[in-house]
């Protein structure tokens, strides 16, 4: 790396992608720095995390929240800054050199436009803006000549497979899947999932919100659609395949039949690093494989009438239009309101399904019309939750 610092902003830096961007980035002996740090709620996290990384912004997007609070403690030449458009101000700063975008859901889609309009390099983990938006996102970074690099395990993955071809070559993508806590629940047992166990995820320490999408696994339904745009892939070549070990994160088959993985044990810390550095590698403070000890990896197809929102996800990514901004808005409510007690675990796809079934698809929207889209979306789900 350069002697100059990488300088971050990292958006949404409570929350589990930045909190473990912030290690990465404390464990980089300089050669990454915090330039902006952003929260919704816990500011009192984000008040520690600034006097640790002494960044030169601190944005509390929720204002009501901010105004309430003590700001007493922010360290000096710390600038703060309320509400969520001044995130767009920041990112546009000329010493910003990357943005991680790790606000969860469409609350993202903004800040990582905002970005990729002032040329940033985003290191995305908010794979929201691309389901909702992908076709006009990936339009405005090729216009805009800024990359997006993939956080999510997946993507970063099949990011660094696809380095061993020419996209031509391209067969398949193969996303791997956790298959999640109730991969061995039956129909009658999923129905009475409470929310204490669809928060519980065997291998990954995530947030609310994408540890129940992996339950459903419209997680997966989302990271197909993100890989669609991302990658430029179409649906029928995006297939995928249960590993419970999630040591695989993601494979590429290219049309000679050759399969390259990419393997390390799930931590997230890896991928955050590997967007960040890029395009460096360097030791870092992930896990490794301990070849010292003998392990078994399994693959299997997932059953579609187990897992009914893959299905969703690859109508999606073949359809795109509308379809993307329904089904992220759709499903966002209804975990919401499983959330919230007032949506059983198991009417969370049904509701998305219906939702998107019931819209008035667009092939070529804009993004005016997917925010309207959006709110629509969200309303359409409150005739599904318990009077
Ligand atoms: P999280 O809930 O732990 O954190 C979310 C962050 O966003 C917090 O800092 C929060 O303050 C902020 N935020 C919440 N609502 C906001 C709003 N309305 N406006 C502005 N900021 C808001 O979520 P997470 O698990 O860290 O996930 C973040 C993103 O990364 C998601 O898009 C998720 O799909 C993606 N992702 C996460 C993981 C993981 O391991 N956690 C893996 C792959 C991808
Ligand atoms: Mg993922």
């Amino acid at each position: 790396m350069a002697d100059a610092p990488r300088k971050i902003a990292v958006l949404g830096s409570t929350g589990s992608i930045g909190t473990n961007a912030l290690r990465v980035i404390a464990a980089s002996g300089g050669a990454l720095e915090v330039a902006a740090i952003s929260a919704h709620s816990q500011l009192d996290l984000l008040v520690a995390q600034a006097t640790e990384f002494a960044p030169r912004w601190v944005v509390a997007t929720d204002s009501k929240a901010a105004e309430k609070f003590d700001w007493s403690k922010l360290p000096k030449g710390t600038e703060l800054l309320i509400g969520c458009d001044e995130l767009n101000r920041v990112v546009a700063q000329p010493e910003i050199d990357m943005v991680l975008a790790a606000i969860v859901g469409r609350a993202g889609l903004e800040s990582t436009w905002a970005a990729l309009e002032n040329k940033k390099t985003v290191a995305l983990a908010n794979k929201e803006s691309l389901v909702m938006a992908g076709s006009l996102v990936m339009q405005l970074a090729r216009k805009q000549g800024a990359q997006i690099l993939p956080v999510d395990s997946e993507h970063s993955a099949i990011f660094q497979a696809l380095q061993a071809g020419q996209p031509t070559e391209v067969e398949r993508i193969v996303l791997t899947a956790s298959g999640g806590p109730f991969r061995q629940l039956n129909q009658n047992q999923l129905k009475q999932v409470t929310v204490a166990e669809a928060l519980e995820h065997p291998v990954w320490d995530m947030g609310p919100k994408i540890t129940v999408d992996s339950a459903t696994m419209m997680n997966k339904a989302l990271e197909i659609i993100e890989a669609r745009w991302l990658f430029d892939v179409p649906s029928e070549r995006i297939d995928v395949s249960i590993h419970p070990q999630s040591v695989v994160h993601s494979l590429v088959e290219f049309v000679d039949g050759s399969v390259i993985a990419q393997m390390s044990p799930p931590d997230m810390r890896l991928p955050i690093q590997h967007a960040l550095y890029y395009p460096q590698r360097v030791a870092g403070v992930a896990e490794r494989v301990d070849w010292g000890t003998s392990f078994s990896l399994e693959f299997s197809p997932p059953d579609p009438e187990r897992y009914p929102a893959l299905e969703l996800g690859h109508q999606c990514a073949r359809e795109g239009g509308t379809t993307g901004t329904v089904l992220n808005a759709a499903n966002e409510a209804a975990v919401g309101a499983f959330l919230a007690g007032e949506l059983h675990f198991t009417e969370i796809v049904p509701a998305c399904r219906s939702v998107l079934q019931s819209h008035n698809f667009d092939s070529d929207p804009t993004l005016e019309s997917l925010v309207e889209l959006d709110r629509w979306a969200r309303e359409e789900v409150s005739h599904w939750v318990f009077a």
